[in-house]
């Protein structure tokens, strides 16, 4: 999508792996963006002075644990934002998992995501550009089931010393998903929910109500940060961000935006209401 991001400030760090490209947003935080995958996922690593913490882990094509290990020698918490395919990708890689303790939830970590949905989702010839990383092979890609180490519930902090991230539970785009707010760094690390591109309400699950009540109550910590981290497309996003998606997705509920008919890369005929440097989908 919008990639100019990528020759602005921010330092590339060179890594081993050439799936990923890494970028350090300030001294504790760094992104491992996907660049050749249609989804352009961003997982974020925030370095405590205790612990690192993986805000998603991607598609699961590259060797993520290895290249967050070029990059700190911190333990690492995985926290997942929600339980789509693309931001489980590479959690089987890691020992330590939060998620938020949701039905939803348990069930992907038990039963995990099959060949076939990922091959779909995920693989699927107009999703990726070639070549697959060394050492991928996707005729046997799924994504096996997995421990959580720690169920989140609203509210609840987890400390990686001297910075800690609260799960704020931010139902619309998924059932399950959460914001991770960084009163330390003053930055709200947003998921799916705020981003550059599109918005998703029309997965089984989504609701644009439920968005709309979540942007609503992210006002509430309007003033505990600056900064929005979204997981896909462009990172370090202004928090303005928020008021007006907020708006605009209270115009599409109350009719009074524009939509047009788009068909998705996975043949979905969906609404796009277009607002400038985001847009809302629904079906
Ligand atoms: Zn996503």
């Amino acid at each position: 999508m919008k990639d100019n991001w990528r020759d602005s400030n921010f330092k590339k760090i060179s890594i081993s792996e050439d799936w990923f490209e890494v970028y350090e947003i300030t001294t504790n935080l760094f992104v491992f963006y996907e660049p050749r995958h249609y989804e352009q996922t961003i997982a974020n690593l925030v370095i405590g002075q205790q612990k690192a913490a993986l805000i998603d882990t991607g598609c699961g094509i590259g060797n993520l644990r290895k290249a967050v290990e070029e990059v700190t020698d911190k333990p690492v918490v995985v926290i997942n934002t929600h339980t789509h395919p693309d931001h489980l990708g590479s959690n089987r890689q890691f020992d330590e998992i939060a998620m938020y303790d949701h039905p939803l939830s348990h069930r992907v970590a038990a039963r995990g995501v099959s060949h076939q949905i990922m091959q779909t989702e995920i693989l699927a010839e107009s999703l990726v550009i070639k070549p697959w990383p060394r050492g991928f092979d996707p005729s046997s890609f799924a994504l096996p089931s997995f421990e959580v180490s720690h169920w989140l519930r609203d509210g609840d902090r987890l400390s990686l010393g001297g910075r800690d991230l609260e799960a704020i539970h931010t139902p619309g785009e998924a059932a399950d998903h959460i914001c991770l707010l960084d009163r330390a760094d003053r930055i709200l690390f947003c998921g799916d929910i705020l981003l550059h591109g599109p918005v998703w309400t029309h997965l089984e699950g989504g609701s644009l109500k439920d968005l709309i009540t979540s942007y609503r109550r992210l006002m509430g910590y309007f003033d505990d940060f600056d900064h929005l981290m979204p997981s896909h497309n462009e990172p370090w996003l202004d928090k303005d961000l928020l008021p007006e998606t907020l708006a605009g997705a209270e115009k599409v509920v109350s009719g009074q935006a524009e939509s047009r008919e788009i068909i998705d890369p996975w043949n979905r005929r969906l609404r796009q209401y277009s607002f400038g440097r985001f847009e809302i989908l629904t079906n």
